[in-house]
């Protein structure tokens, strides 16, 4: 079985506090987060470490940073290098969410080179994708992210592959209280892992989670995880209400 994922993304939201107690009021109703499962909270980098020491050696919950940059040191002024994860034990982060792509014009291209530090750090890339309104409606979108999936990962081998989270975001549905259907996400993930089959056989393409993101709440997360090719979430929102991601942590298979 893959391992199904309740992955938080705060985005540029809370200060310190609020996010500490957002995190230890979550821990505090989610004791124990079963093998097989995984709880992942992407936190604004100033407060890594912090979030690192709440979840101190819970099993199954990590701390993941929203970004990072493709070079591990060195004058890039106001980066964060996959070095300075490790340095505060965090070996997660978040790799082209379509915010990135959008306002900061990450290409296909970069990522690559971002999922490439990642791994060869030890580091696990939740690699974002997903297609815009304009590109869902001219009826485009399984192109549109198979080519998103080649360019940015399809030079992986194998064993790098695995090691790979996959987020399908449609950018319709984020924070837009739209979430794409269960048919219709399960329609294109299901389009995902067999073009994944395709280049690395059934059986690899078949050990790799991916999450669907996109408006998930605590009243369609049941629905949207149990379809067979929806290995869980990457919530914004609702990752910002305790009780809403709690519930959201609970309705995993
Ligand atoms: P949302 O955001 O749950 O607020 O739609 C999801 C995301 O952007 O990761």
């Amino acid at each position: 079985m893959r391992t199904q994922i309740a992955a938080a993304n705060w985005k540029m939201n809370l200060t310190l506090q609020q996010g500490q107690d957002l995190l230890s009021d979550i821990l505090s109703k989610s004791t124990s987060v079963r093998e097989g499962h995984a709880v992942i909270f992407a936190v604004p980098a100033p407060y890594l470490q912090a979030a690192k020491e709440i979840v101190g050696d819970r099993e199954n919950v990590y701390i993941s940073a929203q970004n990072i940059y493709s070079k591990t040191s060195g004058a890039y002024t106001g980066e964060l290098s996959v070095e300075m994860l490790k340095s505060v034990g965090v070996y997660h982060t978040l790799i082209g969410h379509s915010e990135r792509r959008e306002y900061f014009g990450e290409s296909n291209q970069f990522l690559a080179e971002k999922v490439d530090v990642a791994l060869a750090n030890g580091v696990t890339p939740i690699f974002c994708l997903g297609e815009s309104l304009e590109i869902r409606e001219s009826g485009n979108q399984n192109a549109f992210v198979a080519t998103q999936l080649e360019e940015s990962l399809f030079h992986l081998s194998e064993d790098e592959i695995t090691k790979v989270i996959i987020a399908y975001e449609p950018i319709w549905a984020i924070g837009t209280g739209k979430t794409a259907s269960s048919e219709q996400a399960e329609e294109i993930q299901k389009f995902l892992r067999d073009h994944l089959a395709g280049k690395y056989g059934q059986e690899t393409a078949d050990k790799i989670s991916i999450l669907y993101g996109g408006s998930v709440k605590a009243n369609n997360a049941k629905e949207l995880f149990s379809q067979p090719d929806i290995d869980g979430g990457l919530v914004g929102g609702a990752s910002l209400v305790a009780d809403d991601f709690v519930a959201i942590i609970d309705a995993l298979n």
